[in-house]
């Protein structure tokens, strides 16, 4: 059926006078995502009820859900679908040295300044983009202060409006620990990782050593990645604590470009396996490489501010071994037995924030329709990824229906992730689910107790059948695929 059949046939069956869809790309998306991310326990600022903490949130019992089903989609694709990539999970602290040799303790900075009157700081690269001028995190302190500088009659603070802001200085974004340091000092930090890859590289070596990995091969790991930025905003696009899904892909160095494309490839399919809409994302080539790599690109997603980073792909030739060869004193190198050669091998890397794919996520599939005069607010989650899969709902709280239908819910909860509610009006009930995104609700009614029959309400199209009992697990195990 069609989409305008497929309309055409909801308005005739539920008598609606209108479903249309409304304001979807509203300025104020962003505002709406955000309150209903709170409102339905997908996401809460942190610390709320001690005034928050700026840069860190706390997902809720919908957002766990939804984020874990997004983590195993990668972690199938990147590691199950894979027989050449293998997954690790590292700790969060490491040796500093790894920091030392890996660049970060001196180069991993963003640029910033401060303003003058109210202390309010600003990350001055993001800043001079939103008003225009090409600029990026990895120029000089000289380079990003003359652009500042041809442009702070443009810039104003953000918090108290004047333009009196410092120069520009490179803030080091390194998240700092005591760690095994009880000199009270602190001279010798340990760091909380800025990025999950330092662990992957770092076990390269015994990945081979201990399962014989060959040529190309790659690590995969999602776990906790922590950065001093800046000025954390835009919900979930920029925390201080945010989860990093990273894969690391192996080389011989003649075939690095080659596989650079296969993998770009790849992670386009990946992200629209998930429902993410072609048009929300575009690609973008870096214009100023650092002098390692070979080649970057960005995935970006049309956030409500619009196309900005959701994945970074890199080719970032032999730097990231040949730094710890150094840094450590062992050659971090490969040895072909077949062709008897030695070499440090090529990285690729996939890197993409958890944060910024559920915000994507949300964004994608959030919808306000008109329905017989009222509005809706519905996400239209993938299946596969929606947080509850099946609602049941009986009609009344009676102990006759709500028995039976506890019984239901029992009995399905075992193959689906699933959700029984007996409060408030159905009407109610369906517009919960909604917004959380559930695909089918069960509604139990007392005809349920004669002929053993149940209705199924299809979230997009609100179609309703009437099912059997005894068929229902086949039918959600068919629609679910
Ligand atoms: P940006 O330029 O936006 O600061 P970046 O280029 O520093 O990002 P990378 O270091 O390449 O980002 O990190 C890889 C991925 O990790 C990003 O594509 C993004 O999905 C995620 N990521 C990076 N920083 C953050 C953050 N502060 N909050 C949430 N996710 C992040």
């Amino acid at each position: 059926m069609n989409k305008k059949d497929e309309k055409n046939k909801i308005l005739e069956q539920n008598n609606l006078d209108k479903i249309s869809e409304i304001n979807n790309d509203a300025s104020d998306k962003m505002e709406k995502i955000v309150s209903l991310a709170k409102r339905r326990g997908f996401v809460y600022p942190s610390s709320e009820i001690y005034g928050g903490f700026a840069g860190i949130y706390d997902f809720g019992p919908m957002g766990v859900e939804l984020e874990n089903n997004i983590k195993n989609h990668w972690w199938k694709w990147m590691v199950q679908k894979r027989r050449d990539i293998v997954g690790l999970d590292s700790g969060i602290f490491m040796n500093p040295k790894i920091w030392e040799a890996s660049g970060h303790t001196k180069g991993f900075s963003d640029p910033m300044a401060e303003c003058k009157e109210c202390n309010t700081r600003i990350r001055v690269d993001k800043v001079l983009e939103e008003i225009g001028v090409s600029a990026d995190e990895k120029m000089s302190e000289e380079e990003i202060n003359k652009l500042f500088d041809e442009n702070r009659n443009k810039i104003k603070c953000p918090k108290c409006g004047k333009q009196n802001f410092s120069e520009v200085k490179k803030f080091n974004l390194l998240v700092q620990s005591n760690l095994g340091d009880f000199t009270k000092k602190g001279d010798s930090p340990a760091y909380l990782r800025g990025e999950t890859c330092q662990g992957i590289y770092v076990n390269f070596s015994n990945v081979v050593d201990s399962i014989h990995m060959k040529l190309p091969f790659g690590i995969a790991q999602i776990g906790k990645a922590f950065r001093n930025e800046i000025s954390p905003r835009q919900f979930l696009f920029r925390a201080r604590e945010f989860e990093q899904m990273e894969m690391q892909y192996f080389t011989h160095p003649k075939d690095e470009m080659k596989e650079f494309e296969k993998l770009r490839e790849y992670r386009w399919k990946a992200i629209l396996d998930l429902g993410i809409k072609e048009e929300n994302i575009r690609w973008k080539q870096h214009d100023n490489l650092v002098f390692y790599a070979k080649d970057a690109w960005d995935i970006e997603y049309k956030y409500p501010w619009g196309f900005d980073e959701l994945e970074g792909i890199h080719a970032r030739g032999n730097y990231d071994l040949t730094q710890h060869s150094e840094g450590c004193g062992k050659a971090q190198d490969y040895y072909d037995q077949e062709k008897n050669e030695k070499f440090i091998p090529h990285i690729i890397e996939s890197s993409i924030g958890v944060g910024r794919l559920v915000f994507a996520i949300l964004d994608n599939a959030y919808i306000e329709e008109e329905v017989k005069g009222e509005m809706r607010v519905v996400l239209r989650l993938n299946k596969k990824i929606a947080p509850v899969k099946v609602a049941v709902l009986p009609l009344s709280k009676k102990e006759e229906l709500s028995k039976p239908a506890l019984e239901l819910f029992e009995k399905l909860n075992e193959k689906f992730v699933c959700q029984y509610d007996e409060t408030q009006s159905i009407g109610k009930r369906y517009r919960r689910q909604d917004e959380i995104g559930t695909p089918y609700c069960i509604t139990f009614d007392f005809e349920t107790l004669e002929d053993g029959a149940v209705t199924i309400r299809d979230r997009d199209t609100m179609e309703q059948e009437r099912i059997k009992i005894d068929e229902l697990t086949d039918y959600l195990e068919f629609k679910l695929k």
